[in-house]
């Protein structure tokens, strides 16, 4: 066993936050901190993503992508601000759900203009009414002479406002084995659907939207592989994205650390730094625990993946962990700031309610914490 890592890999870590600083920062600092970055400079940051082969890892390369290892791909990713890694995710993953199971005509229809960063996608499945379960999606598609048309409406999708295109998991109506969730690929200029914004906690530079389908005509082979298949396409996707969530968590964790030692050694109080007091460095000394357990759990089910194991309960692992321990882990750091870290000023207010969104996408803790117990026992508690 070896935790250190490879040559390439230090390398890929250091340009990637060589990129990140010299390349992305500054598009998100000329932005309002609170709003989502507008389309222009979406794209501004796609171009970068795309010139790094970051908008199709998972790609082979003969079809376009990277084929980057997971693990890769995560220790660039761990280096992303989250609301740019959140947005970079949905859009990837949209990718690569686009490419499974897709014919060659459609994989040349979509693929070169999300691949180049020229346009952003993103996946809708969650609903008002459908969220930890999507095997209960609602928003219909019907066949109606030689279009799908699609009436419904979409909640919490990453990426929505500023999207070209869209994956809208649909229902095609019963069939035996209950919903026939079907996958339509919606192209918004083709097949206008409208988004709206919803305001929230944290990642607000990122957009995070609601989707409304209106009688929305969409071409019929805009569909994407058999009805019935959309579950399994999803499943295939989260158990990549979870540990790449929690690296996101990491992310936000490490800055908190970093910024609880230079403070400690910095503010004085009783006549001494307060680095030097006993219970600061047990402060210090649990935030550094939460982020190295969060990050080796993490990087352990990405690589895992890599080996061609099975990650359902690993991945649903790392990312619990991730997300809790390193949400824990601002706290404590804020803590260490006093009054200062709930200052804007500090920084660490936002860390905080970045590393809150986290633990709901692509699986809440609660769901996690049974698809681990399902791996573990071999009983499933989801459905019972
Ligand atoms: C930042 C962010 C980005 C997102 N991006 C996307 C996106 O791009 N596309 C998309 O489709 N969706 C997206 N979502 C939505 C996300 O996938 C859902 O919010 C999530 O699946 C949970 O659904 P819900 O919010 O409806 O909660 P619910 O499913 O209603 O759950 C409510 C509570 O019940 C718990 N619960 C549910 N089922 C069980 C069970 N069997 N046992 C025990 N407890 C249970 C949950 O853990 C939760 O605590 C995003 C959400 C966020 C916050």
């Amino acid at each position: 066993m070896d935790f250190s890592l490879t040559e390439e890999q230090t390398i890929l870590q250091d340009s990637a936050r060589r990129m990140v600083e010299q390349e992305i920062m500054p598009i998100l600092k000329a932005n309002d901190p609170d709003r989502p970055l507008p389309k222009s400079a979406m794209l501004q940051v796609y171009a970068v993503f795309a010139r790094e082969g970051l908008t199709a890892p998972r790609l082979p390369q003969e079809d376009g992508g990277s084929g980057m290892k997971m693990l890769d791909y995560g220790l660039v990713f761990e280096q992303l601000p989250p609301a740019m890694a959140i947005s970079l995710l949905s859009h990837e993953c949209t990718i690569a759900r686009i490419h499974a199971d897709s014919s060659e005509a459609q994989k040349a229809k979509f693929l070169p203009d999300l691949l180049a960063g020229r346009k952003i996608c993103c996946t809708g499945t969650t609903e008002p009414d459908t969220g930890s379960d999507p095997r209960g999606v609602r928003a219909r598609v019907v066949e109606k002479d030689d279009a799908l048309v699609i009436n419904g409406r979409k909640m919490w999708i990453t990426n929505g406002t500023a999207s070209d295109i869209m994956i809208a998991t649909c229902s095609a109506g019963e069939g035996p084995k209950g919903n026939i969730m079907r996958r339509v690929v919606v192209e918004r200029d083709v097949s206008p659907y409208e988004a709206l914004e919803i305001s929230s906690l944290g990642l607000r530079q990122g957009h995070l939207s609601e989707i409304l389908f209106n009688d929305c005509r969409v071409p019929k082979e805009n569909a994407l592989g058999q009805g019935g298949d959309a579950a399994r396409i999803l499943t295939l996707t989260w158990n990549g994205n979870r540990p790449l969530v929690g690296l996101a968590a990491v992310h936000l964790g490490q800055k908190s650390l970093d910024a609880a030692i230079e403070y400690s050694k910095v503010r004085k109080q009783f006549g001494g730094y307060i680095g030097a007091k006993q219970l600061i460095q047990e402060r210090i000394a649990d935030i550094a625990a939460d982020v190295m357990a969060s990050r080796l759990l993490c990087y352990h089910a990405l690589d895992t993946i890599d080996k061609g194991g099975r990650a359902n309960g690993t991945s649903a692992m790392a990312k619990r962990f991730a997300t809790t321990a390193c949400e824990r882990a601002v706290s404590l750091a804020m803590h260490v700031h006093g009054a200062m870290g709930i200052s804007r000023e500090a920084g660490l207010e936002q860390l905080y309610r970045d590393v809150r969104m986290l633990p709901i996408p692509d699986g809440t803790n609660e769901v996690l914490t049974l698809i681990t117990g399902r791996d573990l026992i071999g009983l499933d508690a989801i459905r019972a």
